[in-house]
Formats: structure tokens, C-alpha cells, sequence
């Protein structure tokens, strides 16, 4: 288990109802079932708050939900629909770290560097909030476990913690149904030992709890105790971090490329530090007027995670391979990811250490204001320069 990671679990509420409700006005404020037919066997695959209040729930017989709630409009479903507004979400994501684990359409757990897990979670509710309005909440701890319990405790729409050293406090007042994995079958069992609560699991001895439980005993034991060793399994596409930009106008002059390889270079270098990662390999991208684009790599000794390295190797990179202008768009990419160090091996120089406290300061700043607040900062300190 990598110890300087914050895990978040980010997951859509109600999501399929969500989706129906933001593309059909006429169904917000109401009970929503998405889900098969009353008729036969079908069952609710999702349902949207103004149902749950009348004890409905999902994967419950749908003629059973109706007879609960006989006022709810039941859709069928449009699965193209919200794996689109899926991919929405995760390209929110994808701005705030490349460490991504899908869970399901509408679930995925994120690994980012410590101590950001809060203000990361924050960022991602109100992206997704504001720009697909989609409600969604957020878990955050240092496990998965415990991230998937604080998201369990701040639903609906909301961002939650649970800290390890909360769990004895918050977590063991809660009845044993509060561990994932625990289900109906493992309560019974449980509650014939006499265990109702998180806390009576965690002290019952492991190998009694192994008889009941079998297999699943262990595991569980350590849940109660809010321990949690699972990694993070990556999805297989290849990780890299990008940002690209197309010009309202096509850029003929050299020198006026630079500023906008920088602002992409400080675009990927904040996700990379905010994901606690560094790069090995950086990217430029360039397309042409004829819509042709090339790509060209280069792989540093080391990694990088600094603005000013990025933007040095994309800046050589731009000054071999411009080609002739005027180009239509430009992207930087870094991929080649390590994790990254607390501490540099080499003591820094003064300039350098005066550059790690200023980044960090701006990354701050984005953090709490937006990528606005730099660049008309950055612009701010550029217009002396062009008076004098
Ligand atoms: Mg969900």
C-alpha cells in the first residue's frame, strides 16, 4: 500500500436517474425509476432521492417499488446516454490525476498525492456540479476502504472524510452493514454471535470471526479496524497527463508560441504535482494549417515535475521540430510516470528551493481559486515589462 497517496471515491448519485432528469425538466422534483418492465421480473436499477424516501431501492422488483411508490415515472433506460455523460465525468478526473481506477459506470477511485485528497475532492464535486450538473459524492481517507465509507456517509452530493484515526470514534458506533462486503447473509450470521456494531467486530477474536465468516473473516476483521492494503488497479489505456490548445487564430510568429507552451507546460506540471507523480517523457504537439499534426518525445535523465523543466524540454522540442507556420494548435503531454519523492536526493540550490516555494504557492493558489488567478496573474506581471 503506497503510503503517500489520499484515496478518493467518487461516485454519481441516483446516476441513471440523474441523467434522465437533467435531459427531461419535466421529471426533476420527481419519483424516477430507471429499470426493466413492472410486468415480468424487471428491477429497479436505479432510483432517483424523491423514490428512496418512499423505501425504494435498488435491484428491488420493480412492481414491488410500485406498489411502494405508485406515483413514480418508470424509464427504461438509454445506456448510450449515460456512458457519455460517464465520459464526461472522467475527463474531470483526468485533470486532477492519471491514477484512476473504474469501478463501474458511475463509481472510480482516485489516487492523488497526500494531503490533497480533500481539496481535490472539493474541486471535483463542484466541477461536475457546475459543468454537467450531475450530483456526485466524494470519500476521502488513505484507503480505499475507508474512502468508500466516508462516501457511503456523505451521500447524497457531498464531499466526506474519514481519517484512520477517526475510525474508533465514527466508525465503530456504526452497525456491521457500514463494511462493504457485509451484506444480509454475514449480518444474520453476526448478529447471532451477538456482534451489531463495527466496534463489537473489531475486538471479537479473528479466528472466531474466520469460523463464522470463513474466508471473508479476515478481511473483515481488518475492515473494522479501518485497515485496508488493496492497491489501486489502473486501467490498462496509457497514462499520460495533456493539455492542448486550438487557436482562434492561426500563430505565425515564433516567439508568440512560447507564452502558450508555457501555459500548457504549467497546465500538465500542476496535474502532475497535484498527483503526487513526476514524468519522464514530455511531448509537444503541433498542427498545421493543412491539418497535418505531428508529435515529438523527449525523455529526460530523471523525471521532472517542475514547470520551468517541462516547458525547457517542450521549448527544445518546438525549436527543432516547428516546421514552417503557421500552426493551428498546440499540446504539451507528459507520461512516464513515477511517483514522486518527498525530497529531492540532491540538496537544492537556493534559486531551485526559491522555485519549489513559489510553485507550491501557485499550486496552491489553483487549488483554492482556479487556473484563472495564474494566468491573469501571470499576465498582470508581464505588462510592466511591455511599458518599460
Ligand atoms: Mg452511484
Amino acid at each position: 500500500m503506497k503510503k503517500n497517496r489520499d484515496i478518493l471515491l467518487c461516485d454519481l448519485d441516483a446516476f441513471f436517474a440523474s441523467v434522465e432528469q437533467l435531459d427531461n425538466p419535466d421529471l426533476r422534483g420527481k419519483p424516477v425509476l430507471v429499470g426493466g418492465s413492472p410486468e415480468g421480473r424487471g428491477v429497479v436499477s436505479t432510483c432517483s432521492y424523491e423514490a428512496r424516501v418512499f423505501g425504494v431501492h435498488s435491484a428491488m422488483p420493480m412492481k414491488k417499488a410500485l406498489e411502494l411508490c405508485p406515483g413514480a415515472i418508470v424509464l427504461r433506460g438509454n445506456m448510450a446516454r449515460y456512458k457519455e455523460a460517464s465520459r464526461g465525468v472522467r475527463k474531470i478526473f483526468e485533470r486532477y490525476t492519471p491514477d484512476i481506477e473504474p469501478v463501474s459506470i458511475d463509481e472510480a477511485y482516485l489516487a492523488v498525492k497526500r494531503g490533497f485528497g480533500c481539496a481535490t475532492g472539493k474541486a471535483i464535486h463542484i466541477a461536475v456540479r457546475e459543468e454537467l450538473n450531475l450530483p456526485i459524492s466524494v470519500g476521502v481517507s488513505t484507503n480505499k476502504l475507508l474512502a468508500k465509507i466516508a462516501c457511503e456517509l456523505a451521500k447524497p452530493d457531498n464531499v466526506g472524510t474519514l481519517w484512520p484515526e477517526e475510525v474508533e470514534a465514527l466508525l465503530w458506533p456504526l452497525p456491521v452493514r457500514a463494511l462493504p462486503g457485509v451484506g444480509p447473509v454475514a449480518e444474520k450470521k453476526l448478529l447471532g454471535c451477538g456482534i451489531k456494531t463495527v466496534g463489537e467486530l473489531a475486538s471479537f477474536p479473528k479466528e472466531s470471526l474466520a469460523r463464522i465468516l470463513g474466508s471473508f473473516g479476515e478481511a473483515v476483521h481488518s475492515y473494522a479496524r479501518g485497515i485496508d492494503n488493496r492497491e489501486l488497479e489502473f486501467d490498462t489505456e496509457a497514462k499520460s497527463i495533456s493539455e492542448e490548445t486550438t487557436f482562434s487564430e492561426d500563430i505565425y510568429d515564433r516567439e508568440a508560441m512560447l507564452p502558450v507552451l508555457m501555459e500548457l507546460s504549467s497546465g500538465v506540471g500542476y496535474r502532475l504535482r497535484s498527483a503526487g507523480l513526476t514524468a519522464r517523457t514530455i511531448t509537444l504537439k503541433l498542427r498545421y494549417r493543412d491539418f497535418k499534426t505531428i508529435t515529438r518525445s523527449k525523455s529526460v535523465p530523471g523525471t521532472v515535475c517542475g514547470d520551468s523543466e517541462i516547458y525547457g524540454v517542450a521549448r527544445d522540442l518546438f525549436a527543432r521540430h516547428s516546421g514552417s507556420p503557421p500552426w493551428r494548435l498546440a499540446g504539451v503531454q507528459v507520461s512516464g510516470f513515477e511517483e514522486g519523492s518527498q525530497m529531492s536526493i540532491f540538496q537544492p540550490t537556493p534559486e531551485e528551493d526559491k522555485e519549489n516555494r513559489l510553485t507550491a504557492m501557485r499550486d496552491q493558489l489553483r487549488r483554492k481559486y482556479g487556473s484563472d488567478v495564474i494566468i491573469q496573474a501571470k499576465r498582470l506581471s508581464r505588462k510592466p515589462k511591455n511599458r518599460n
